[in-house]
């Protein structure tokens, strides 16, 4: 692994990432001593959640814990045993789920509860235009599952309402505490040896191991692959490199993210809802690795199919988001990014084999209908031009 003798300088000619990974995977399975000191932290919060006695209440007592602990602040004051168990709460969180018994500890919107999502994952409709983001289930239970928002629902959003308050009616509380459950063990009870496996088989190399063999463009592959890691200069990550500028999304007034710009954003929603109507969801999908579970389920395409046209709307939604930025060209209608991801969907068909070159093309020809259905009439003309005209 190293070279040099013991006075010389020693250079890693292997990356320590890939040592770290285990052997199945062609590394040396060396244990990653962070990664492994962030899992044996985790056991901490689990057993503050798992448990009712005396230790918990101490400790509930001394932070001022009230109901989840994803509404723990941090504080200055913080030991640096709390920071650190702060940091490292989210990587918990994504393995945990409740079971509700008087709802007082478990958060409405946020935790895996009355469905393997959470519900501001299955209504993130709902959840933006929601007052009360960060509550309890039990607050919400007795409310009699009355919901503040911030503007009245038109129809679309009233059906969603309705659609939750099929679910919410299916639960009542009992008198127990409520406890979490392991998502990554058979017995649903933590573990050490499941966080640290989690962590180091991480779900983007998973999710994204097809993309390195989808007929796209290298170029799209690439950039797909940064969006992952969140290394596209978008204006968040423009700022962190000092730069200074408007940080608005191009399509709406909020500040730009990838999540934001790919799918918080109502123009990247609509995409997202169009297609959802057409594959047959229910609910439309809220972040990539939502996208890749999601997706199979509705069509029975091949993953090289998925996967450009995942990478179609993507940069559909990014040229346009571009021609915004620098072109001062802003799209008039999100329908305009249907068009523009069908002009990508045809121009890479031609790079896959005979059956997923006629899915795609299928896949553009639905789109377009649907896009020219929207708009109708006086802008037919100028979306056929548009997408006859293939780019990159
Ligand atoms: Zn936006």
């Amino acid at each position: 692994m190293w070279q040099g003798g013991q006075q010389k300088k020693k250079y890693h000619l292997v990356k320590w990432k890939l040592i770290c990974r285990p052997k199945k995977k062609g590394g040396l399975g060396v244990k990653n001593l962070r990664t492994l000191n962030i899992s044996l932290l985790c056991t901490w919060w689990w057993r503050l959640e798992a448990g009712d006695g005396m230790w918990q209440q101490l400790v509930r007592g001394k932070y001022g814990i009230v109901g989840s602990i994803r509404h723990i602040q941090p504080n200055t004051n913080n030991s640096p045993l709390w920071r650190n168990l702060l940091k490292v709460r989210d990587f918990y969180l994504r393995g945990r789920k409740m079971v509700a018994g008087n709802g007082r500890n478990t958060d409405f919107w946020g935790d895996c509860w009355i469905h393997s999502q959470p519900l501001k994952e299955l209504f993130p409709d709902l959840f933006r235009i929601c007052e009360e983001q960060e509550v309890s289930v039990q607050y919400m239970h007795s409310r009699r599952w009355n919901f503040r928002f911030r503007r009245w629902l038109d129809c679309s959003l009233q059906e969603q309402l309705r659609m939750l308050h099929d679910l919410l009616f299916q639960w009542g509380p009992n008198a127990d505490v409520d406890h979490p459950k392991w998502k990554w063990t058979k017995a649903g009870i933590f573990s050490v040896k499941s966080m640290y496996s989690h962590l180091t088989n991480r779900g983007p190399d998973r999710t994204f191991r097809h993309l390195w063999k989808a007929k796209i463009p290298l170029k799209i592959k690439i950039w797909m692959w940064l969006i992952w890691h969140d290394a596209i200069a978008t204006k968040d990550n423009m700022k962190k490199q000092k730069w200074e500028g408007d940080y608005k999304c191009r399509f709406c007034s909020q500040n730009e993210t990838i999540h934001h710009l790919f799918f918080g954003c109502d123009a990247a929603g609509y995409v997202w809802s169009i297609v959802s109507l057409i594959i047959g969801a229910q609910m439309r999908s809220n972040c990539f690795s939502q996208v890749f579970r999601w997706l199979p389920q509705h069509i029975c395409v091949s993953t090289d199919v998925q996967v450009a046209g995942v990478a179609a709307i993507c940069w559909a939604i990014w040229k346009s988001r571009n021609n915004a930025c620098f072109e001062n060209k802003w799209i008039k209608h999100p329908v305009d990014l249907i068009c523009y991801t069908c002009v990508f969907l045809k121009y890479w068909a031609g790079l896959h084999k005979q059956a997923d070159k006629e899915a795609l093309l299928e896949g553009a020809a639905v789109l377009q209908r649907v896009a020219l259905g929207i708009h109708a009439g006086e802008e037919a003309k100028m979306l056929e031009d548009a997408v006859t005209e293939p780019g990159s």
